[in-house]
């Protein structure tokens, strides 16, 4: 599905653009595809299972998989980044956190295979990014910001793409009709930390806010933000 020109979501099993098994809502995240003039950027990679139908969307649309050129997590969980083991085997670099790359690389709970009855494969991140860089990733500056609270290794990732200014924003906030929150059962899961990362993220000025799940915000998105901040002071104080 096109988002904006030359950015792409391709996989996501709430929306129907990828399919793990009947009665799954929640067992592939979405995933993004930026083709920039240098080869192409992703963000998350689904669970894995799903890479061939993301692979297939890809080609619908004019872009190859194997011009992939970087995968940047969002966080650990298995629906987002339980393909990254494909990924890296074709020669795509991964991006991640510190938190992250470390889940990752054990595969333990924190990647909450447990939760969908498999394995998480696992897999070494090939750059670890920090709170606060500025990447230079294919020509496009992508801000990294780390925002622990539903995962250790949540991480928001921030470009401007045809004069929009676009978050990635994982499973930071809850991004249905309703909810405020992404999942709160990670055995990382941490509701004061969660707070404080809602209030650095409602301070962003952002154009479009692209999820973890479910819909995209082309429209004053912070308000979302805004919205959680103000769910998570009244609720968990
Ligand atoms: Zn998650």
């Amino acid at each position: 599905m096109q988002v904006l020109k030359g950015l792409y979501q391709v996989g996501g099993d709430l929306n129907g653009i990828t399919f793990d098994q009947p009665g799954a809502m929640w067992n592939d995240a979405n995933s993004y595809i930026l083709d920039t003039s240098q080869g192409l950027l992703m963000f998350d990679c689904g669970c894995g299972d799903t890479m061939d139908q993301i692979f297939d969307n890809m080609r619908y649309w004019g872009l190859s998989p194997e011009d992939i050129r970087y995968c940047l997590l969002t966080h650990p969980h298995f629906d987002h980044a339980g393909g990254a083991h494909i990924l890296k085997k074709q020669g795509v670099k991964l991006i991640a956190i510190r938190e992250t790359a470390d889940a990752m690389a054990s595969g333990d709970e924190r990647c909450c295979g447990y939760l969908y009855h498999k394995c998480f494969r696992t897999v070494t991140a090939d750059q670890l990014v920090q709170d606060g860089d500025k990447l230079d990733l294919l020509g496009i500056e992508i801000g990294v910001m780390h925002l622990p609270g539903h995962s250790m290794g949540c991480t928001a990732y921030s470009f401007v793409w045809d004069k929009k200014r676009l978050v990635i924003s994982g499973d930071v906030i809850g991004t249905l009709l309703s909810g405020d929150f992404g999942w709160s059962g990670s055995i990382d899961f941490n509701k004061k930390i969660y707070i404080e990362s809602l209030r650095k993220f409602a301070r962003v000025d952002m154009d479009i806010m692209l999820p973890g799940h479910g819909m995209i915000y082309f429209h004053q998105p912070r308000r979302r933000v805004e919205e959680a901040l103000n769910a998570a002071l009244m609720q968990w104080r």
